[in-house]
């Protein structure tokens, strides 16, 4: 079946490079799972308009061939070199007499776990947990095996998200997350009573989270995806710090304000070194759910406007759907409840950009 697809995108050249597609390089591997088709396709710098079109024509002759019920494309663009990712420490017992000690914290690797992830957000309540537990239970239907974990100690919505009532087990010392929809799972949220809010002094906020990345019993992970506190404070670039993450995703919705948070969001990733996947826009539009119209209530655009300007990847745009939240308040995101919808889809673009950027290191 690959090959009926190869062949298929083969015919399709691009007018600006006298080349097609596949010859060119810019068709990443493909996934076929159960009769649905996935893969993305590299925009070269400047092209994008071009390949606006290119993958609507691929998306068809794709679409034409025998038992394909979907298509998925993701349009990936060529991100310029991140900085250096932070290495973990090397500890020598001879201090440099000149230049001291290194204070630095020390970054290590989580044995089993490829990759970790941050879903971020300037302010609270633009949908920063919802687009993690979205963004996650996406990966999985990618083919990765994933891990969540609810970093957000403040207001852990990760059990209610994800529907989750049960307390973790522990075996040897170490805490056994709680498995639902294919993907192991770990929140505060489980050990705390839902009524009873914790007072956090900044330094438990982050033993209690690195507590939870190393002492949870995650077993092999392609990636962990870490829902982390709003804001910038010093918990969360402490955070930052202390995990080693591959790289961030800002949540955002398209109001000024929310933006002006999420460029502080990028700013505090940026201090640190942790390279920016790219900007999510939540909330992008308003889909009325009696007629389906659109509208751009709060002025749609605005977080891919300052993707650009900011030179960091768009990664997409949610709408504000009564669909995605009822599915949340029911403990069943919408990606499982209606994995056929177009919301689903949208989440799924965004997990296969990120899983691409993932596997190219390119984060
Ligand atoms: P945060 O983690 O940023 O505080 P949440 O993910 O808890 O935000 O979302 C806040 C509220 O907004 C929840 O009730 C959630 O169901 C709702 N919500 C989030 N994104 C959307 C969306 N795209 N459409 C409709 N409701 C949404």
């Amino acid at each position: 079946m690959k090959n009926k697809i190869l062949a298929e995108l083969s015919k399709i050249i691009s007018q600006k490079l006298k080349q097609d597609i596949v010859s060119l390089g810019l068709v990443s591997d493909i996934i076929i799972k159960e009769n649905r088709v996935i893969f993305s396709i590299e925009v070269p710098k400047g092209l994008e308009k071009e390949f606006a079109y290119i993958r609507d024509q691929a998306e068809q002759n794709v679409a034409k061939l025998d038992n394909i019920e979907s298509v998925l494309i993701a349009l990936t663009s060529e991100v310029e070199k991140a900085p250096p990712k932070p290495q973990a420490k090397k500890i020598s017992n001879k201090p440099d007499r000149k230049l001291g000690p290194d204070m630095r914290p020390q970054s290590q690797a989580v044995i089993g776990v490829k990759s970790i992830i941050a879903v971020a957000s300037g302010k609270g309540g633009v949908g920063k947990s919802t687009c993690a537990v979205n963004i996650a239970l996406s990966l999985k239907s990618l083919g990765q095996k994933v891990g969540l974990l609810d970093a957000d100690i403040y207001g852990p919505s990760i059990p209610r998200l994800m529907g989750i009532s049960e307390r973790p087990e522990i075996k040897n010392d170490r805490i056994m997350p709680i498995e639902k929809y294919g993907i192991k799972i770990m929140s505060m949220g489980f050990l705390m009573e839902e009524d009873k809010p914790v007072i956090w002094r900044g330094p438990m906020v982050v033993s209690a989270l690195m507590q939870m990345v190393r002492e949870v019993e995650w077993g092999e992970l392609d990636v962990l995806v870490l829902d982390m506190p709003p804001g910038t404070g010093d918990a969360q670039l402490t955070m930052a710090q202390q995990v080693p993450l591959a790289g961030a995703i800002i949540i955002s919705t398209p109001q000024d304000l929310a933006l002006i948070d999420a460029r502080k969001g990028l700013k505090m990733f940026n201090s640190v070194d942790v390279p920016i996947f790219g900007i999510v826009e939540n909330m992008s539009y308003f889909i009325c759910p009696k007629c389906g119209q659109e509208s751009e209530i709060f002025g749609h655009g605005g977080a891919k406007d300052e993707a650009i300007k900011l030179s960091v990847p768009f990664l997409g745009a949610i709408p504000l759907h009564i669909d995605i939240r009822r599915y949340s308040d029911e403990g069943k995101p919408i990606v499982v409840a209606e994995p056929k919808s177009e919301h689903a889809k949208i989440f799924e673009k965004i997990a296969l950009k990120v899983a691409m950027m993932l596997k190219q290191g390119v984060a």
